[in-house]
């Protein structure tokens, strides 16, 4: 792994300066596709958090907070060229560190540098308003940045989620302080490094990683940071936005999901299909957008579960550097959450399992894929995310069901229609309750330029595209009274 990197994994990142951890200890590195560990990075503690927290603030102060708008955009654009230049490695890293299949990781590296693309441009062009007030007034707003934000990311898209977050972040002028996931950090310090080496002023971002109850506690309650930005569990959510209340930080929470493709009777089948299984076994189903619910009209049910089904018997499993379409889940930990819900399956109806090779390491995290039908809408397997690759294929008879079943859980992240009559594309598009909708296509979180984030139990505030800059932004109101 060593030989991978260009940093130092066992430190972190403040002030512009990689320093060992307050603790002076590391927490081992994982290789999900052998379960063998493969270095070690920092376990940072509150100590780091309080010295980023300063450093962020420092740079506020100094450099960084001096810097034009155009000035900022042109780093990050700069960030852009070489996270595109140095892709493959870091998709190596990534594949190795989270198991992903090395296309799928070489895709995060891709969204990455386009992220910083897209704010790098966006940068300048966030803009104020005047407004019309009485007679002898001049009235209009500012968008200032908060000053120090706090950046919780998971382990399932590291560099996808840092890149909107952060990238956001930076963008209008605040300084960041990043705390990885502990299973997943690699890549977020090997950012930073690539951050740092094109010109981003020391302090803008800093990275300490660490376990979520000592370094994300540490950070999610820090007095020093304005905003929070958190993407994982709801349970974690919700003790974050605890921790921002206690603050009172405004917070941003990107949670999870149980997002449904509605497949209508009359939908191009031939079209949808590839979108209603990739959607699901996508990062071997650890995506909070996978589309984990498939409903489908009954008079096409047993022919979308065949179809389905066809292609799950043809999907393969294994090592992340084999390129296949699924790779181990991250953990031996999640490996038996996931064998846990599929236990769930009993009686169900097992439509189809893809397999996992046959020389895929002993040590490693695999499970076939699985895919379930005449599941009810009611069903754990239905309502809790499951986090691995296994989708359920649910019938319905009209479009009154298929509306309370697609809203019939606690979440409302992203959901897919797909139908050929454009009345009822409409009409469903106002029924449901989801954050992103996508007609007769399935993005799995949509690009990078289209807003994001859920209701109910997947979260609120958006990120992505120019909606996060907002988000990333305070509004000022200036009134000048001038006679
Ligand atoms: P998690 O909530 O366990 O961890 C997420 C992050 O929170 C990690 O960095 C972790 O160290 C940190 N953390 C843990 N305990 C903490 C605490 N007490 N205080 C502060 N921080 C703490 O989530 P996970 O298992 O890493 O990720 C999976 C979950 O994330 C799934 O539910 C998934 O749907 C969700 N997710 C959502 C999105 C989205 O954009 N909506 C994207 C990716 C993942």
């Amino acid at each position: 792994m060593r030989e991978m990197l260009w940093f130092d994994s066992a430190k972190v990142l403040i002030g512009g300066e990689w320093v060992a951890p307050a603790s002076g200890d590391t927490l081992p590195v994982e290789d999900p596709s052998t379960g063998s560990e493969i270095g070690a990075i920092a376990r940072g503690t509150s100590a780091d958090m309080d010295a980023a927290v300063a450093a962020a603030e420092a740079a506020l102060a100094g450099d960084w907070g001096r810097m034009t708008a155009a000035e900022r955009g042109r780093v990050l654009s700069r960030i852009g060229r070489m996270v595109l230049e140095r892709a493959d490695d870091l998709a190596r890293i990534e594949a190795t560190d989270v198991g992903k299949p090395l296309k799928q990781a070489r895709a995060d590296a891709l969204a990455l540098a386009r992220y910083m693309e897209f704010y790098g441009g966006a940068a300048d062009k966030v803009m104020g308003e005047t407004i019309p007030y009485l007679d002898g007034y001049t009235v209009y707003t500012l968008r200032e940045p908060h000053g120090v934000t706090g950046h919780i990311v998971p382990w399932n898209y590291p560099m996808q989620i840092i890149g909107r977050s952060v990238g956001a972040a930076l963008a209008m002028g605040n300084a960041c302080v990043l705390k990885p996931a502990e299973e997943a950090s690699l890549s977020a310090l090997a950012f930073a490094a690539i951050a740092t080496e094109a010109g981003l002023p020391p302090g803008a971002l800093n990275v300490v990683p660490g376990l979520g109850e000592e370094a994300g506690a540490a950070l999610s309650g820090h007095p020093g940071v304005r905003h929070l930005s958190f993407t994982g569990s709801v349970a974690v959510g919700s003790l974050v936005q605890v921790a921002a209340a206690r603050n009172i930080v405004p917070v941003t929470l990107e949670l999870g999901g149980k997002s449904p493709q509605v497949v209508f009777a009359d939908a191009d089948l031939d079209a949808a299909l590839p979108f209603l299984v990739n959607a699901g076994i996508q990062n071997a189903g650890q995506t909070c957008s996978a589309a984990s619910r498939i409903l489908v009209e009954r008079s096409r049910y047993d022919q979308v579960v065949d179809h389905m089904a066809a292609r799950y018997q043809a999907l393969k499993a294994g090592p992340a550097m084999a390129d296949l379409d699924v790779g181990p889940l991250i953990s031996a930990r999640q490996k038996a959450v996931v064998e846990s819900y599929l236990a769930l399956a009993g009686d169900l109806r097992v439509a189809a399992r893809g397999e996992v090779i046959a020389d895929a390491p002993a040590g490693g995290h695999y499970v076939a894929p699985a895919l379930l039908a005449d599941v009810g809408a009611s069903h754990r397997l239905a309502q809790e995310e499951i986090f691995g690759p296994a989708q359920v294929v649910i019938p319905f008879d009209d479009e009154d069901e298929a509306v309370a079943i697609a809203n019939g859980t606690d979440y409302g992240l992203v959901a897919g229609i797909w139908t050929e009559n454009g009345a009822r594309q409409m009409r469903m598009v106002k029924r449901i309750r989801a954050g992103q909708v996508f007609i007769n296509n399935y993005g799995a979180g949509g690009g990078v330029e289209l807003p994001f984030g859920g209701v109910g139990k997947s979260g609120h505030g958006r990120e992505k595209g120019f909606e996060a800059l907002y988000g990333f932004s305070v509004l000022k109101t200036v009134a000048a009274r001038h006679g």
